[in-house]
């Protein structure tokens, strides 16, 4: 369809943003509200009828606007709405979309925090959710009930680097006149959900996108019309829950926008490299890019081809002793930071069996394959990626990995 024609990285490079002074970058709005020469036009911008007018910044900003903006060029979709964090952009839109006593079906491997909040958070609400393998799209569609309103995935699931085959599970979210939300932070660029009927695209804007680890932030992209659902100052989530992004942190995010298209096409690179080499050297490694990933035909057929397989790899070293004793030696060595979060221009590691992901039940991460022993790393822009693979080696070697059986089995 239209994934051929648009180019995520070409609408990064076409943004064309004037500063009041006819500066290069836009200006960055300081004020939370606004004034009026009439009146009557204050009245037309509460009741969403004066385009290009602001009100007050919880509602729209000009700087956040064009970040906005920008993003919703990047995902294809009408519009967008940044949030302060993504949890802010996935909590707002998730409670727009659903009503006391609905039904909503989710992988079950998804970020932790939105888990947490599905599982244990909604219930106040009497809204249930069903957590299915969402590689398994009979499953998917067994587990929808009359009052399922939502389907909710990530394009690569975290942590476990699942793929979710976005164009058929839209299939079935039209099928039964529910939506598809779908987080694409693993992958910006590298996939366009909407391009694939995905109804709303949400990001945690902390990842990749703004990739300097910095800020927190979020974004939902989707239609006109859901947008302004969100935005209503009477019932949307996002204008009454109040998650807004301050307008300087918006400003900072676009321009760190700018160097997206490289940064993503680096980071693929390097977590490829590394990937095929750990593999040749018989350590068992998970990488979308990889022949060996379940999903590596599928995620080659979605994909935006010219960024890569993301940035993303896992290693399971079985027990959390091994993998923490791995990550402080490779801290020890600089080779990047023991620290949750991703998409930094460092390399990133953590072991989310009993971190990011702890708010899964044991048992549930058991049956999942999500180890103690799971390593989650996200690999940094280095220049020496042959430098950073032979440290990596040299300290599974001396966390004592090639001893045991863990690469066989
Ligand atoms: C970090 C993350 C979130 C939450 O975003 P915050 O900006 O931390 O609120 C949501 N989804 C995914 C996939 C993430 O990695």
């Amino acid at each position: 369809m239209s994934r051929q024609k648009h180019n995520p990285a070409k609408a990064i490079q076409e943004l064309q943003f004037f500063g009041e002074f006819g500066g290069v970058n836009p200006s960055i709005s300081d004020s939370a509200t606004y004034t009026f020469l009439k009146a009557k036009t204050m009245l037309d911008t509460f009741e969403g009828n004066a385009d290009g007018c602001y009100l007050y910044s919880r509602h729209t900003s000009p700087s956040n606007h064009y970040l906005s903006s920008a993003l919703a060029k990047i995902e294809n979709t009408e519009s967008a709405n940044v949030a302060a964090s993504g949890m802010g952009a996935i909590t707002a839109t998730i409670l727009q979309l659903i009503n006391a006593r609905e039904h909503i079906v989710a992988s079950r491997t998804i970020y932790g925090g939105t888990y947490a909040f599905l599982k244990n958070w909604l219930p106040k609400f009497d809204i249930e959710t069903s957590f299915v393998d969402i590689t398994d799209l009979n499953k998917v569609e067994a587990a929808i009930k009359p009052n399922t309103k939502i389907i909710y995935t990530e394009t690569l699931s975290n942590p476990l680097l699942e793929v979710s085959d976005i164009e058929n599970l839209s299939k079935i979210a039209q099928k039964h006149g529910i939506k598809l939300v779908v987080d694409n932070t693993f992958t910006p660029l590298i996939f366009t959900p909407a391009n694939m009927g995905a109804d709303v695209v949400v990001h945690s804007l902390t990842k990749f996108i703004n990739g300097a680890n910095d800020t927190v932030g979020g974004v939902v992209c989707s239609s006109n019309d859901f947008i302004n659902q969100l935005k209503d100052v009477n019932d949307g989530s996002s204008m009454l829950l109040g998650p807004v992004m301050d307008s300087l942190r918006a400003a900072q995010i676009l321009k760190n926008l700018r160097t997206l298209p490289i940064r993503m096409i680096q980071h693929s690179k390097n977590a490829q490299y590394l990937a095929e080499h750990m593999e040749q050297d018989g350590i068992k490694v998970k990488y979308p890019g990889l022949q060996s990933h379940p999903q590596h035909k599928l995620f080659t057929k979605l994909m935006n081809p010219e960024f890569g397989y993301s940035g993303m790899i896992t290693l399971d070293l079985k027990t959390a002793e091994m993998a923490n004793e791995f990550m402080e030696r490779l801290q020890n060595k600089n080779v990047g930071y023991l620290a949750v979060s991703l998409g930094f221009y460092r390399t990133l590691f953590n072991a989310p069996g009993k971190g990011t992901s702890s708010e899964i039940p044991e048992d549930e991460r058991m049956a999942m394959g999500l180890s103690d022993g799971l390593v989650r790393m996200s690999i940094g822009l280095d220049f020496d990626i042959e430098d950073v693979y032979h440290k990596m080696k040299k300290t599974l070697e001396e966390t004592g990995y090639f001893k045991t059986d863990l690469q066989t089995n």
